[in-house]
């Protein structure tokens, strides 16, 4: 991974920070996503979500888990940008803005992830307690997430063709991620 991309002590720092969390918690949360990470490493989002589909579907042992990410039938001026539903045990989906710039949809679309992401953690630690989960307990973890999914895949994007999906450097990424849990304009 290019150094400009590379999560290393001073993004960690920068992200706890902006996002208020303790610097140990973001180092935690760097290991589960890098445990998780060799499967998705190279691959396009699109794909990462037919990973979480399979992750869901081994964990909850239900073939039949289902990840779904659509434009809004109905998009108004005001709603989120972005927003998802976990039915638990059974389908996760995401909607988004489809007027959005191609950049901006897939850093909302990978917020939305880093929800199914999380709640498919938690659901796996609480196997034998199982309470109701709700994409709100994910908070600001999801954003943490799709900053860390991007810088690898900008990182890799940065090789190919796909510039007008990609970051020009990580503090952007940092900074669209800040905007969108703030939800803030961008
Ligand atoms: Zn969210």
């Amino acid at each position: 991974m290019g150094i400009e991309y590379e999560i290393n002590d001073t993004k960690i720092t920068k992200i706890a920070s902006t996002f208020n969390v303790d610097k140990k918690t973001v180092e935690t949360l760097y290991q589960d996503y890098l445990n998780f990470s060799p499967r998705i490493r190279h691959q396009y989002l699109a794909h990462i979500m037919r990973s979480l589909e399979n992750y869901f579907r081994n964990k909850l042992k239900n073939n039949r888990f289902i990840v779904i990410c659509e434009p809004y039938k109905h998009y108004t001026v005001g709603q989120k940008e972005a927003s998802a539903d976990y039915y638990q045990g059974n389908k996760f989906v995401i909607y988004y803005n489809n007027a959005l710039p191609d950049i901006k949809k897939r850093d909302y679309i990978a917020h939305e992830v880093g929800h199914l992401f999380w709640l498919a953690r938690l659901d796996a630690v609480n196997k034998n307690k199982r309470k109701q989960m709700y994409e709100g307990s994910t908070e600001p973890l999801s954003s943490i997430f799709g900053i860390f999914a991007m810088s690898e895949k900008n990182d890799f994007y940065d090789n190919y063709d796909h510039l007008k999906e990609n970051h020009t450097n990580w503090q952007q990424i940092l900074d669209f991620f800040d905007a969108i849990q703030k939800g803030t304009p961008f």
